[in-house]
């Protein structure tokens, strides 16, 4: 579906099929692909883990579909639950006998673990040290990081033998500098609570500026960057050479852009003002900014920008300053992310919004004019499909649209290290 093939940077990949979990608070999501062809061979997901009514659905095949109830919802369940649907299909492991004629074990588990705090540069070989680490950051991540382990350990306990990886969405953005990722707060704050922007969607902005820079035909290593991933959450990260220089999320997922439910940036004061004028505690203001802000507390009419763009569209006032906010608040972060960069080549957009919304799009690049960009209407509206990605008229600086895969990126992070590649070498690759 991707041509892998031309941003693996020359890892060998080969190796056998991965499985990719993303364990979340309420879901499991996996999927297990070649990592060198970005072939999906079985996905699925689980819901409403932790209940007694946790549903599980297969997709074998586009038209094999199974969908099952499991009476118990612990993640220990689910997934030996799923481990065992994989080896039915074919895809075993060492330890479990099933393998079949033509079908490969399973080369290891990838696992995306939100928040590495500042140790985690690149992904890691999953030891019971690493577990004790992602451990230490849960804290940094509490509806996040508990969940990314509680699936790591459900595969170790259902399958002692098999390799795992954790994928850190914090990682990339590890190379920023202390001007860009220092708050102006107490030196303490920093030194003892962790308190500085980390940035998340890391594994998105890897995957993106590799393919970004093999559809332009230029070295990654020369290229300067600016990539919006716009899906429910919204960040922006200047990538230069490369390496992350910048990006709008920063401590938690909250800051930065509107998004969907999530209100991006505010005055702090809001904190103490309303408080004291509404009654609200740190934890209804903090839900509220998490959940009922954003496109859905501007517009009142969803957080999915379809709707917001649908309704905007028929005249309805609040979806219109919805879009409005949306847009200039993004068209004001990507110049900021200009000044990490001092140039800029290509600014690319990527995620569910990113990908499919030229309205988003064709607005944003009208606002950016002063640096170089326009839009190609045709393009655009064919979000680059026929065009390399190319969404702006021919001149030095582009505008894109490259479609994300994070899943992608973590199978092969972890096929390479399954494969004996080192972490320092990740690293070093991953950051060129
Ligand atoms: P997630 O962050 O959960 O992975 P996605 O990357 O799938 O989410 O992005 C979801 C967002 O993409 C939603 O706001 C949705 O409205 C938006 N989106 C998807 N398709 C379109 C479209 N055709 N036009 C505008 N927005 C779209």
């Amino acid at each position: 579906m991707t041509a892998a093939g031309e941003s693996a940077q020359g890892r060998d990949d080969s190796g056998g099929p991965v499985l990719v979990l993303n364990s979340g608070s309420s879901s499991v999501k996996f999927a297990v692909l070649a990592p060198a062809s970005g072939e999906r061979m079985l996905a699925g997901m689980a819901e409403k883990i932790g209940t007694p009514g946790t549903e599980l659905r297969i997709r074998r095949h586009p038209d094999h579909v199974v969908t099952e109830g499991l009476p118990d919802g612990s993640y220990r369940a689910v997934i030996s639950r799923i481990l065992d649907h994989l080896a039915e299909a074919g895809f075993g492991t060492a330890g479990d006998g099933a393998r079949r004629p033509g079908q490969a074990h399973l080369a290891g588990v990838g696992h995306r673990v939100v928040h590495g705090g500042e140790r985690f540069t690149a992904p890691v070989l999953v030891d019971d040290e690493v577990i004790a680490a992602i451990r230490a950051f849960s804290h940094l991540a509490p509806l996040h990081n508990p969940a990314n382990l509680a699936g790591i350990e459900a595969v170790r306990s259902a399958r002692p033998d098999l390799p795992q990886v954790a994928v850190f969405d914090t990682a990339f953005h590890q190379t920023m500098p202390p001007r860009a990722f220092r708050y102006a707060v107490p030196e303490e704050w920093y030194a003892r609570y962790g308190v500085r922007r980390y940035g998340f969607h890391g594994i998105s902005y890897r995957f993106v500026s590799e393919r970004a820079a093999a559809l332009l035909g230029r070295p990654l290593a020369e290229l300067r960057l600016v990539i919006a991933h716009l899906g429910n959450g919204c960040s922006v990260a200047a990538v230069r050479d490369g390496m992350s220089v910048d990006t709008t999320m920063g401590l938690t997922p909250l800051e930065g852009l509107v998004m969907g439910t999530r209100s991006g940036d505010v005055d702090p004061g809001v904190f103490g003002f309303l408080a004291d004028r509404a009654g609200l505690t740190i934890d209804q203001l903090t839900t509220t900014l998490n959940t009922a802000s954003g496109l859905l507390g501007l517009s009142g009419v969803g957080n999915d920008m379809r709707t917001v763009e649908v309704k905007a569209a028929e005249g309805n006032e609040r979806a219109r300053l919805a879009l409005e906010v949306f847009v200039h608040r993004l068209a004001k972060a990507i110049a900021g992310m200009v000044v990490g960069l001092g140039r800029l080549d290509a600014l690319v957009f990527t995620a569910g919004i990113g990908e499919n919304s030229a309205l988003v799009r064709g607005q944003v690049l009208a606002r950016l004019g002063f640096l170089g960009l326009a839009e190609d209407a045709e393009a655009n509206a064919r979000h680059g499909r026929d065009t390399r990605g190319r969404i702006s008229p021919d001149g030095p600086v582009v505008a894109m649209v490259v479609p994300t895969d994070e899943e992608l990126m973590i199978a092969r992070d972890t096929a390479h290290l399954t494969n004996g590649g080192s972490t320092l070498g990740d690293a070093t690759a991953l950051g060129k």
